[in-house]
């Protein structure tokens, strides 16, 4: 199931078949949809919607476009607008410095206004921003100090990826809708597939902005489903994969919908099968959130206790059913080696294929050398080897204090020692970390430990 986060299903345009639209939505997989005010005609009428349909909720607020005409009858009709249980967002508002139907000095004066009363009543806001990145910028930084969450959405997204990252320090959610699909927008297509998973959302924007194969016609919530698969093959996901993360998304932002339970032995993405052995590790990556967050792909990997090597087989069935089982978890997997093996050599006795993701620690950890007892048992091993250098791995690492002495040289040879026993090895390195120097990571990996590297994006988890 899939969501439209911002159509205008109540303008003319679909006068003459609204109902019948909101109907193919519905039965073309769509879970729910963000039906978005302009100014308060339209806010009033996204509200009418939202009382006749169960799955439409509602947002008011005023488009850049038409703040010239407003005044303070404006803001005491929108404060009663969002005295409605289903207007779950303020705006859309913003900056539009494209089409400048409103002076700009009026467009920054409105925005700031709207934004003061969305804190004040507590609502994610929608943004419009067109040629207007600075500007922009300037005013949300002055109420969204870096590491905000819940912020709001960035809708229609089309700015540049530094536009992209400050919204996501600011604690926003990036949307993107039809052009993204556009074979010309290959920057915007680069810009969708670093956002993390936990960030993004698509829409319609309809009945504007058709994405392909639907391009030039009106555009109606239904199609969201084309612009969502278009993200999930331009970032290696399934469909699955992407309804799962978005609309646990829309539950964060707007408490609507489901939350992910907890307790997930093993979860699937794209067709490999994850079994989540355990929540504890020997690092705290700057970059982790598996205290706070520990969700990966829409799922809730929080463990209320470590599944038994009988549970993870069970939670397996048939492992010819996937590309590969890996053994990982929001931990470090080789905390519980003797579940591995136990499970592992079920899976091999099955016909199925495994691999190891770690963080190289499990030498340490068990205070022997573990791969020996690994061999036949695991096909590949991935290792996070994160960092070019001893002082950079503790930084962005930040290993155990007993950890410390020199366990970045464990974990090289780590890597350099799986190769006698696991028919294939990789290490993965986080980049645009300013301490890395990928090239270096690049050629040490392959010149130095013999093994393929794999980059992983700063915030990119699964
Ligand atoms: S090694 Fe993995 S699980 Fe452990 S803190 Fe780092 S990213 Fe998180």
């Amino acid at each position: 199931m899939i969501i439209d986060t911002h159509a205008h299903v109540d303008m003319d345009q679909f006068d003459e078949d609204r109902e019948d639209t909101i109907q193919r939505a519905r039965e073309s997989g769509v879970e729910y949809i963000l039906n978005v005010g302009c100014d308060i005609a339209s806010s009033e009428r996204s509200i009418e919607l939202s009382e006749k349909f169960d799955f439409i909720y509602a947002t008011a607020g005023i488009h850049p476009h038409d703040v010239k005409d407003i005044d303070e009858n404006t803001y005491l009709a929108l404060k009663e607008l969002h005295t409605h249980p289903k207007v779950i967002a303020f705006g859309e508002m913003g900056l539009d410095f494209f089409k400048n139907y409103s002076p700009h000095d009026i467009q920054i004066t409105h925005f700031r206004k709207q934004i003061e009363l969305a804190l004040q009543l507590r609502k994610p806001i929608i943004v419009h921003c067109r040629d207007a990145k600075d500007e922009t910028i300037k005013v949300l930084s002055d109420y969204y100090p870096k590491g905000s969450q819940k912020s709001g959405i960035f809708h229609c997204f089309s700015g540049d990826l530094e536009l992209a990252e400050k919204g996501l320090e600011m604690g926003f959610y990036i949307s993107f809708a039809g052009p993204v699909t556009y074979k010309k927008n290959q920057e915007l297509q680069e810009i969708a597939k670093v956002i993390p998973p936990d960030r993004l959302f698509a829409e319609t924007d309809s009945p504007y902005l058709s994405p392909v194969p639907k391009r030039g016609k009106r555009n109606e919530p239904a199609n969201v489903n084309h612009t969502a698969q278009f993200l999930a093959d331009l970032r290696g996901v399934t469909i699955q994969d992407l309804e799962r993360t978005m609309s646990l998304n829309f539950f964060e932002l707007f408490g609507v919908g489901s939350e992910a339970a907890s307790g997930t032995v093993s979860y699937k993405i794209r067709n490999s099968l994850y079994l989540n052995l355990t929540q504890r590790c020997t690092n705290s990556c700057v970059f982790c959130s598996r205290i706070t967050k520990p969700v990966v792909q829409g799922y809730n990997l929080k463990l209320i206790r470590e599944p038994s090597p009988r549970e993870l087989w069970e939670s397996v069935g048939d492992p010819k059913r996937y590309d590969e089982v890996v053994f990982c978890g929001f931990g470090e997997p080789t905390l519980r080696l003797d579940a591995i093996k136990e499970v592992a050599k079920k899976i091999k006795e099955a016909g199925g294929k495994t691999r190891l993701n770690t963080n190289g620690h499990g030498n340490v950890i068990n205070k022997r050398n573990i791969l020996p007892e690994l061999k036949g048992l695991i096909d590949s091993v991935s290792v996070s080897l994160n960092a070019d250098s001893s002082e950079a791995y503790d930084e962005i690492c930040v290993p155990l204090p007993s950890f410390r002495d020199g366990i970045y040289y464990k974990v090289k040879e780590f890597i350099a020692e799986s190769k006698k026993y696991i028919p294939e090895v990789q290490a993965s390195i986080v980049t645009h970390q300013s301490n890395v120097d990928e090239s270096r990571c690049e050629e040490m990996t392959k010149d130095e430990l013999g093994v393929d590297w794999r980059a992983r994006r700063f915030n990119m988890v699964g």
